[in-house]
């Protein structure tokens, strides 16, 4: 198979990260504020480190594009953070120093290359802070295309109804969910158009993130009328790889007119959906753009199988109620 080597080292960096996160969890993590004011804690600056140490030693000459900045851990005030980082890091890693962790997490630093990894230690750190759904989502792009795509995801049920999933896919080769604790692997499959009475769509939990209302419009105007699935993070696009929903809507909310995407947010997991059979785009239908670390070009992001895709679109464009909804 393409890609075995990343693939394998990918979803082991993200079995130890995932582990990590559950164990900060289960000691009640304490949230930092960052410059944007967004959360961070110590799951967030442990998980980029192991990554980080697990992608330079297999892969030295990759780029990695992450979410979190060592600066805002490497200062006097914050050392008893970086200490607690570190004793978690060191949990996977027996014998990690303070300053591998960042060193590890500086790594993080890189810029987009022809070929390059985008991770989101902790992608719905609020929802990981509020006891929801959290994602560790990895990617490996090359060209702007991404290829490899793993999402840990620690507090999603496996089919058994116990806890811990990981969801990956490889370009060309398929998608597929396994429970986190190891076992079999279940290919996924986006779920058909067919059911559109009984299937719900997927947004995220935080109304600041997208905007509601005009999602349950679009929604409607394609038929679905069941009240959405919230849920934090990227464990969105592995309800819907799996066919447990049957769209994902993220339309921008008026809240943040002009945010952009970005990559750590959607690679991961549009690779997942779409190796399961299904589509993504942006709101007006453009591929998502993994060419750069913020998806300047793109608004939103909508994505399920084809049919339903297709529709949201001309929902979108005015094409189904006579006006964009
Ligand atoms: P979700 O849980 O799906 O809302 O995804 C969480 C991600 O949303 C975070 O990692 C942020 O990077 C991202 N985010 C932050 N602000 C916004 C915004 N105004 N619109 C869309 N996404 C955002
Ligand atoms: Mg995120």
């Amino acid at each position: 198979m393409k890609y075995e080597r990343e693939l394998h080292t990918a979803l082991a960096a993200v079995f130890a990260a995932s582990r990590l996160s559950e164990r900060v969890r289960a000691g009640i993590p304490l949230a930092m504020e960052k410059s944007d004011k967004s959360p961070v804690t110590v799951a967030d600056f442990g998980s980029q480190a192991l990554i980080c140490k697990a992608l330079w030693e297999a892969f030295p000459g990759d780029m990695i594009v992450a979410e979190e900045d060592a600066a805002a851990l490497n200062r006097p005030e914050m050392a008893h953070h970086l200490l607690n980082v570190t004793r978690h890091v060191g949990e996977q890693a027996p014998g990690t120093t303070p300053d591998q962790v960042i060193a590890w997490i500086d790594r993080g630093k890189g810029v987009v290359a022809p070929r390059y990894w985008t991770l989101d230690p902790i992608d719905g750190t609020k929802g990981f802070l509020r006891g929801d759904q959290y994602a560790v989502a990895l990617a490996l792009i090359e060209d702007g295309d991404v290829k490899v795509g793993v999402l840990g995801c620690p507090a999603m049920a496996t089919e058994k109804g116990e806890p811990g999933v990981i969801y990956a896919a490889v370009r060309g080769e398929g998608a597929f969910m396994r429970p986190l604790a190891g076992g079999a692997s279940n290919p996924l499959r986006v779920a058909p158009s067919g059911d559109l009475e009984n299937m719900r769509f997927v947004e995220s939990v935080e109304s600041s993130h997208g905007d509601q209302e005009r999602q349950n419009r679009i929604a409607r105007a394609v038929g679905i009328s069941l009240p959405p699935l919230r849920m934090d993070s990227q464990v969105k696009y592995g309800v819907l790889a799996s066919g447990k929903a049957l769209l994902y809507l993220r339309v921008p909310s008026p809240a943040a007119p002009d945010y952009r995407e970005k990559i750590w947010d959607h690679a991961a997991g549009s690779i997942i959906v779409e190796e399961a059979g299904g589509r993504t785009s942006d709101m007006h239908g453009r591929p998502l753009n993994f060419t750069a670390a913020t998806m300047e070009d793109n608004r939103g992001v909508i994505a399920g199988n084809g049919v339903i895709h297709d529709r949201v679109l001309a929902a979108l464009a005015g094409e189904i109620e006579g006006h964009p909804v």
